[in-house]
């Protein structure tokens, strides 16, 4: 485990005393903690971030305009069967549950939801579609997109106007993005069941989503048996693979296009370490601002000691004790070039 974290050059101290009594107080693993008080400003903040995980999220829907227009509709449409929602302010058709113990395990079999009408989603997922940026009538290449969450908002983003190729590699998984797909009346998205690593470069694309696979560091007040389950080597090791679909990924942007990097984790291993490796070897991609989302901490560029590239600020991190939302991260990149 140690030797395979040698490769990203990260100078991992042992957890100090403070990082083991809270460890063991909150029930993580230790090197978690180390690392969040490397990650978070300040002790007040990592307490912040630690109770907001212990409290939970509150759940939110995407209210889907290609089934219903006003999404005012829905949402009285909703109260009448108790289920009362909130608009948040930051995230356009994005709806809070405020009555959440009485309604989260109704939300997924409603007549509403059968008729598509929204999608059960978190913000930090949500977001990622707005960075993207679809417009109509663009080609837009999603690949890693089982069940659909975000093959649904970009279909929504394009008012099912262009195309969407959806690649996922677990056919488990890709029937669910199908049942998604037709379930949030998207006309435009193709699915194909494929290993993104063995996919031909036949096609460029404007626009391009890799929702990586990751350890899931974000998931933590919605999966707290995370705080145990994964180790370091996990997380080395899930840095390697994302960095060989990453590499992969951006063969498939056409000069000028644009391609978003997200995960649901806040490991900086997953993330920053992730893009900064990439980049290394591409001069012609750069990092852009994110425009859209008003909220968000910037992407780091140090972490225990280590200096990313600058660019990096351009990045956005969610945390669920300052967004109200699962930890996740976003990264714009732009192909230059012809
Ligand atoms: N974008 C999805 C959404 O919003 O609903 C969530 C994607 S999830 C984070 C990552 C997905 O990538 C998983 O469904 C996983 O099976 C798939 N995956 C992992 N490795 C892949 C690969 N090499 N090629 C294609 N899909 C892959």
């Amino acid at each position: 485990m140690e030797r395979t974290f040698e490769k990203l050059g990260l100078p991992y101290p042992k957890p100090s005393a403070y990082a083991l009594e809270l460890a063991r107080k909150y029930g993580y693993l230790p090197y978690m903690i180390e690392r969040y008080m490397h990650i978070f400003g300040s002790k007040e903040e990592l307490i912040e971030f630690l109770e907001t995980v212990e409290k939970g999220l509150p759940r939110y829907i995407r209210c889907n305009t290609l089934a219903i227009k006003n999404c005012l509709d829905l949402a009285e449409r909703l109260r009448e069967v108790d289920i009362i929602v909130k608009p948040v302010p930051w995230l356009p058709n994005a709806f809070r549950i405020e009555n959440n113990s009485s309604a989260a395990g109704r939300l997924g079999s409603t007549l509403e939801y059968l008729l598509g009408y929204y999608y059960i989603q978190g913000l930090g997922s949500m977001a990622v579609s707005i960075a993207l940026d679809p417009k109509p009538g663009e080609a837009v290449a999603d690949l890693a997109a089982a069940p659909g969450g975000k093959t649904t908002h970009i279909a929504q983003l394009m008012n099912n106007d262009g195309i969407i190729l959806s690649v996922e590699k677990n056919p488990v998984r890709a029937m669910s993005l199908s049942a998604n797909i037709q379930r949030m009346r998207v006309k435009i998205a193709a699915v194909l069941v494929k290993d993104i690593l063995e996919l031909p470069i036949k096609e460029k694309f404007d626009k391009v989503l890799l929702d990586a696979p990751c350890t899931g560091e974000g998931l933590l007040p919605i999966k707290k048996e995370r705080k145990t389950s994964k180790d370091l080597g996990d997380i080395a090791r899930m840095h390697e693979l994302q960095v060989k679909l990453l590499e992969k990924s951006l063969q498939f942007v056409k000069p000028e296009g644009v391609l978003v990097y997200s995960t649901c984790s806040i490991a900086p291993e997953e993330n920053e370490f992730v893009i900064d490796k990439v980049l290394s070897s591409r001069s012609d991609v750069e990092l852009e601002k994110i425009t859209g989302i008003m909220v968000g901490s910037p992407g780091l560029t140090e972490f225990m000691g280590y200096r990313l590239r600058d660019g990096l600020t351009n990045c956005l991190r969610l945390y669920p004790h300052k967004n109200g939302s699962e930890g996740f991260f976003m990264c714009r990149l732009r192909r230059r070039g012809k």
